[in-house]
């Protein structure tokens, strides 16, 4: 296999000045001492890496690479001098390296470790090294770098229509195909899929990876925002047609750091992206993939990202723990955006309403397995609906056995990472407590199996599953019913892999020692000649244990003694008041003060005779151990399921145990074709744990349904709507909903633009995000999708935003048919209800005691007050004929808001707030005088002009009450002026 060149990889550009040859070095390179001119070797065939350079028990830099080690991880920087000059010089201590390795990854660095490769004592002249691993942000296998229990991908983009060559693609902006894939290099997991570039972004922002290397045609800097000339959508200038089906999408619509602004993005060595290359490198995993892969973008991609976990791991061959290359489709999965998973706070918290991320509250698992399967699973929630009734079945079946959910939690409690274990079986690098870890979990395995089997009379809820049962096979899958079925599916893999366990039992012995050349690994009784060894060393032990005794009598001397030091061996020592009756055979080998010590040729003979056995102990031992974790590593792919079937029984398990914590109702999937979303008594599942009191709301939104919401700041709109939008997300992850009941769609993508004031995007206008993920969701939304929008048109002049806010609501809903809640502070859109058929209207209420504001936090059907900011005034103290005056004022202009949609609905809605149920005092509120009479005659007064505009332009969903008396005090100085 032609490996690439490590020295031929591109440095990523903002790093070029410090990765490779430090310039210090570069200079003095002529007058160097041997080791710095071994260091400047290393750094030269690594140019795109940090060199750390074992010297002793430090891991070194020098020059301006010191520099930049000693800024990173902050310590000291030193100088080293010797015949030729002055070095900047920085080490990290290796015992303690990891942490300063993970700093030099979060800074995005790569780092080369530069290794002793033979032993210091052992040589005379420079000792050699090599590099020996190359960590790289999204490859780091060290346990002490990966976060347990997530993911880390390592991935890479390659561009179909790009020569062979590797060479420069012409400027080529008409959508080609993409192609992805990842690797998570702690497990083997290997996916690819392809795709237009919007999808490969949008399977790039769901997978996250850690790192992504691009391949040629494709800018490692690019983001849609700062690469597109005009509106989004444009095919203006687009010399090709592109992909008839999505002729809109260029390639600068791929956006490698989508979900995650400070991914390392960086090129590799283009030739590992081209087709031959990666049809030899993809031959020793998978030889039929380059015809599996329809795409010649989807083969580059996993060439490329194969060749740079192969360079990661120090470019010796194929990598073993990756026993498979999954090709996936992109559309199996609910399509769950960037935007999507953000603003629905799946897996990163923003600080709005609740500490936890959804994530964190779905999340009980019990092993890393599980919970990385369930992170996966959330990313990437099923549109099957089979196999979302599938899981369902699973969760119903665990919700009922308690004793099982305890018994699978225990059992997985104490299992390793199965899957980092195995990988590290596989690639040679597990050390014999892997090994017995490995043993460990295996040895969980029974446990589970009897956990999960069906008694024979198992017939109903409530008594299966204890985990002293023990039934045999046949009996569980004849009772197994249809909510027990995946259970059993799920028992049938869990394979004991007894061999393996059994092997590793009686090789390795319980509690092995951390070095596995040092002997004290395996297990007597495993190998003959290695106990013939150990006999050897032991007689010889023996023998020179009971030699004083013998000594003693033999020459009569009683205070004869034997001992052993490390640099002479072992001696018999006599006093200088014995020495005339030494025997013979005796022969000096040092002499002390008081006393002389000797050897004879019997216990030379003897002492040679251990040492031998113990070195070929030794190294039979280390032998047989390489040979027993290869067996192991044979059976990688059988592992693998079995640590698949764990991690998936840990996370059904987990979502069990949520719905029976947090009171989750198994949702019903509709499979009619027009089927709406039917949520009784849902709740928002981070928001409720956080809440003392969360109000339940029901929805009920038909197929194409796009509801108006609207209500006062902070009164529930934004977390009704999300709670809606994961109420549909957990369903299709195959869990159990907060809610009393769900009838629920299987829903194709989730799309949102939500909370506009929320986003603080770094560096970028956040109304041309919003406008983004709006274009986004126009464009890709459909009559499977369901769409929320919060407060779009928000973030610019409010002539200009509610007119986009209404644009998009037309067309959504003349167009595209999607599903959508959309909360507005434009309260006037509420007319669309009057002029649009699927147009809903919904709104939330408030109530006040004792002067204070009392959100209800329920949904109604209707629109909500637009009155609401001159009630809050009221609230505030402004005197009473203020409040009077402003009620007429802002009525007044309602009416010529609103009169261009020729609605009168909004003035007969204003009656809402003298709604007795919705605010305390009745009366109060009849004295707001909704009635058309008093508009008519506001606007015969002759308002000026100027305070019909200012309170036209007033956003009152974002006017505190001192802004709103302020404001008042204004208008009300206008009026009396005028009159
Ligand atoms: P809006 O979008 O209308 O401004 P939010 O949805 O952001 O309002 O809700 C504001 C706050 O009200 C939330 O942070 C939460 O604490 C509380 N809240 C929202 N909905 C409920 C509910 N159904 N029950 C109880 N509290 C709620
Ligand atoms: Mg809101």
């Amino acid at each position: 296999m032609s490996a690439a060149a490590p020295g031929a990889c591109m440095p990523p550009a903002d790093r070029a000045a410090v990765t490779g040859m430090p310039p210090g070095i570069a200079t003095a390179r002529a007058s160097l001492t041997p080791m710095l001119s071994q260091y400047a070797d290393l750094c030269a065939a690594h140019e795109d890496a940090l060199v750390l350079f074992q010297v002793g028990d430090f891991y070194e830099a020098f020059c301006e690479a010191a520099e930049t080690v000693a800024r990173v991880c902050e310590v000291t920087l030193t100088e080293r001098s010797d015949s030729t000059g002055e070095y900047p010089m920085a080490g990290i201590p290796i015992d303690a390296a990891a942490s300063y390795l993970e700093s030099l990854l979060e800074a995005d660095y790569r780092v080369a470790l530069a290794e002793q490769v033979e032993d210091a004592a052992a040589t005379s002249g420079l000792v050699d090294r090599a590099v020996t691993e190359v960590l790289t942000p999204g490859t780091a296998v060290d346990d002490e770098l990966v976060e347990s229990g997530t993911t880390t991908y390592v991935g890479a983009v390659a561009r179909e229509s790009v020569a062979d060559t590797g060479g420069d693609v012409d400027d080529d902006r008409a959508a080609p195909t993409l192609g992805l894939a990842v690797v998570d290099v702690t497990t083997g997991e290997c996916l690819v899929t392809d795709g237009d570039p919007g999808t490969v972004t949008e399977e790039v922002a769901r997978l996250a990876p850690a790192e992504l290397i691009v391949g040629p045609g494709l800018d490692p800097a690019s983001s849609p925002n700062d690469a597109r000339s005009d509106a989004p959508g444009s095919t203006d200038g687009s010399p090709h047609g592109g992909d008839p089906t999505d002729a809109n999408s260029t390639v600068d619509d791929f956006d490698p750091r989508v979900g995650d602004p400070d991914r390392a993005v960086h090129r590799h060595d283009p030739d590992v992206f081209g087709r031959d290359a990666a049809v030899e490198r993809l031959a020793p995993y998978d030889g039929a993939l380059d015809r599996r892969l329809e795409t010649d973008a989807a083969l580059r991609a996993a060439g490329a990202v194969l060749a740079y976990a192969e360079y990661a791991q120090g470019d010796d061959g194929p990598l073993e723990y990756v026993s498979r290359v999954r090709r996936y489709e992109p559309d199996a999965r609910l399509r769950l955006d960037a935007a999507a998973q953000r603003s629905l706070e799946l897996f990163e918290n923003r600080g709005i309403g609740a500490s936890d991320t959804v994530f964190e509250t779905l999340d009980e698992t019990s092993c890393a397995l599980g919970r990385r399967c369930l992170e996966r699973w959330l990313r990437r929630p099923l549109v099957d609906a089979d196999a979302i009734r599938s899981r369902h079945d699973a969760v119903d079946a665990l919700v009922d056995r308690p004793l099982v959910r305890t018994a699978v939690a225990d059992a997985l409690s104490t299992a390793y990472d199965l899957e980092r274990l195995v990988a590290r079986v596989s690639r040679g690098r597990a050390d014999a407590r892997d090994l017995r870890s490995l043993h460990a979990t295996l040895a969980v395995v029974p446990d589970l199996r009897a956990a999960l089997a069906e008694p024979p009379d198992a017939d109903g809820p409530g008594d299966a599953g204890d985990a002293s049962t023990d039934a045999d096979d046949s009996a569980s899958s004849a009772t197994a019913g249809p909510r027990t079925a995946h259970l059993q599916d799920l028992r049938e893999r869990l394979d004991e892999l007894a061999d393996v366990r059994d092997l590793i039992a009686e090789a390795v012995v319980a509690d092995p020692p951390q070095e596995v050349t040092d002997g004290g690994v395996i297990r007597d009784g495993f190998d003959a000649d290695l106990d013939e060894l150990r006999a050897t060393a032991r007689a010889g032990r023996e023998w020179i244990a009971d030699l004083e005794a013998r000594e003693r009598e033999r020459t009569g001397i009683d205070s004869l003694s034997v001992g052993h030091t490390e640099v002479h061996g072992y001696y018999i020592e006599v006093t200088d008041a014995n020495r005339d009756r030494v025997p013979d055979d005796y022969r000096r080998r040092q002499t002390l003060k008081n006393s002389e010590r000797y050897v004879t040729p019997g216990l030379q003979e003897r002492e040679e005779s251990i040492l031998g056995a113990t070195a070929r102990a030794d190294a039979r031992e280390y032998e047989l151990f390489v040979d027993v974790r290869e067996r192991v590593a044979a059976e990688t792919e059988r592992i693998q399921a079995l640590a698949q079937a764990l991690a998936e029984l840990d996370a059904l398990t987990s979502l069990a145990t949520v719905a029976v914590e947090a009171d989750y109702a198994r949702p019903e999937l509709r499979a009619d074709a027009g089927a709406g979303i039917e949520i009784d008594g849902g709740r928002h599942p981070v928001v409720e744990r956080t809440t003392a009191e969360f109000v339940p709301n029901d929805a009920a939104l038909s197929r194409g349904a796009v509801a108006v919401i609207t209500g006062p700041n902070m009164s529930g709109k934004s977390t009704y709507m999300r709670q809606v939008a994961l109420t549909v997300v957990l369903a299709q992850v195959g869990s159990f909903v907060p809610a009393q009941a769900a009838r629920l769609p299987v829903v194709r993508g989730v799309f949102t633009r939500v909370g506009a004031s929320d986003d603080i995007a770094g560096g970028e206008s956040t109304f041309m995000r919003e406008m983004r993920e709006l274009t986004e969701i126009l464009h890709d939304a459909g009559p499977d999708s369901l769409v929320l929008l919060d407060e779009v048109g928000r973030g610019t002049a409010t002539t200009d935003g509610r007119a986009i806010a209404q644009a998009a609501v037309e067309f959504i809903h003349d167009e595209l048919g999607a599903t959508t809640l959309f909360a507005t502070h434009y309260h006037d859109l509420t007319a669309l209800a009057e002029t649009h058929e699927r147009v809903t209207t919904l709104h939330f209420t408030a109530t006040r005691e004792d002067g204070d504001v009392t959100f209800l936090h329920r949904v109604v059907p209707g629109a909500a007050s637009s009155s609401y900011g001159v009630e809050v005034a009221e609230l505030a103290g402004v005197p009473r004929s203020v409040v009077e005056r402003s009620r007429e004022l802002v009525e007044t202009s309602d009416v010529g808001d609103t009169s261009d949609i020729g609605d009168a609905s909004d003035v007969g809605d204003t009656s809402d707030v003298g709604d007795a149920s919705d605010v305390g005092d009745a009366s109060d509120v009849d004295d707001s005088g909704g009635t058309p009479g008093g508009l008519s005659e506001a606007a015969a007064t002759g308002v000026p002009v100027e305070v019909v505009a200012t309170l036209r332009d007033l956003d009152l969903a974002r006017t505190t009450p001192i802004a709103a008396l302020n404001t008042l005090h204004e208008l009300k100085r206008r009026v009396d002026d005028a009159e």
